[in-house]
């Protein structure tokens, strides 16, 4: 998890605090509530990027185990087999 985000909204909230003890520092509240606001929107804006980010990762880690594993398996025995070998060294058979 990126902290960047989490820094900008607890800065935020200690502004927001500082300008309430201290009501004649009205425009305290302006730059906390912005502060907070934008680290918020960093946060939001990592976290729904990262999900995407993953789901794909995991989308392409299946297709390769799938592709993988119609590749190293023998078509008639079965048996696990080098994807670069042209037979098949249980039982003989053609494999390109
Ligand atoms: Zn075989």
């Amino acid at each position: 998890m990126k902290l960047s985000g989490w820094i900008f909204i607890i800065i935020g909230a200690i502004t927001l605090i500082t300008a309430y003890f201290l009501p004649h520092l009205r425009f305290f509240l302006y730059i906390g509530s912005t502060i907070a606001a934008y680290g918020l929107a960093k946060v939001i804006f990592n976290f729904i990027f990262k999900e995407d980010k993953s789901l794909q990762n995991s989308t392409n880690y299946e297709q390769l185990a799938v592709k993988e594993l119609q590749e190293s398996s023998c078509k008639r025995c079965r048996n696990i087999i080098r994807t670069y070998d042209n037979f098949c060294s249980y039982c003989g058979c053609r494999l390109k």
